[in-house]
């Protein structure tokens, strides 16, 4: 990351001690094959296609959904996926944040 200044770097990766995944709740999904791991592009392959149209029926959303930086601070990341219950999974819009769905306020950069 330390090609990147902080505000870049705090798009792409959370700082240590603020990851979702440290909740138990998050994790990274990719193909076997290494294709398009950590990528938007793995949105394209059959994993992500995959996990798009299904991971809400096993109770996942993906968390980063494109278009929603503004909200979550995250740049689109189709390969994250946190784990949110099939209720909720299934009443959120497959473009939905979390952010918006519970009614929280935007969370576009990290408390000063
Ligand atoms: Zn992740």
């Amino acid at each position: 990351m330390s090609q990147y200044g902080q505000a870049t770097a705090d798009t792409l990766a959370a700082r240590a001690g603020y990851s979702e995944h440290q909740t138990g709740l998050a994790m990274d999904i990719g193909n076997a094959s290494g294709t398009c791991a950590l990528q938007a592009c793995f949105a394209n392959t059959p994993a992500g296609q995959w996990a798009a149209k299904n991971c809400r029926d096993y109770g996942f959303i993906i968390r980063y959904p494109a278009g929603a930086e503004a909200t979550t601070g995250y740049t689109y990341e189709p390969w994250h996926l946190r784990y949110v219950g099939k209720n909720v999974a299934l009443d959120m819009s497959s473009t939905e944040t979390l952010e918006d769905y519970f009614g929280l306020e935007a969370a576009p950069d990290y408390l000063q």
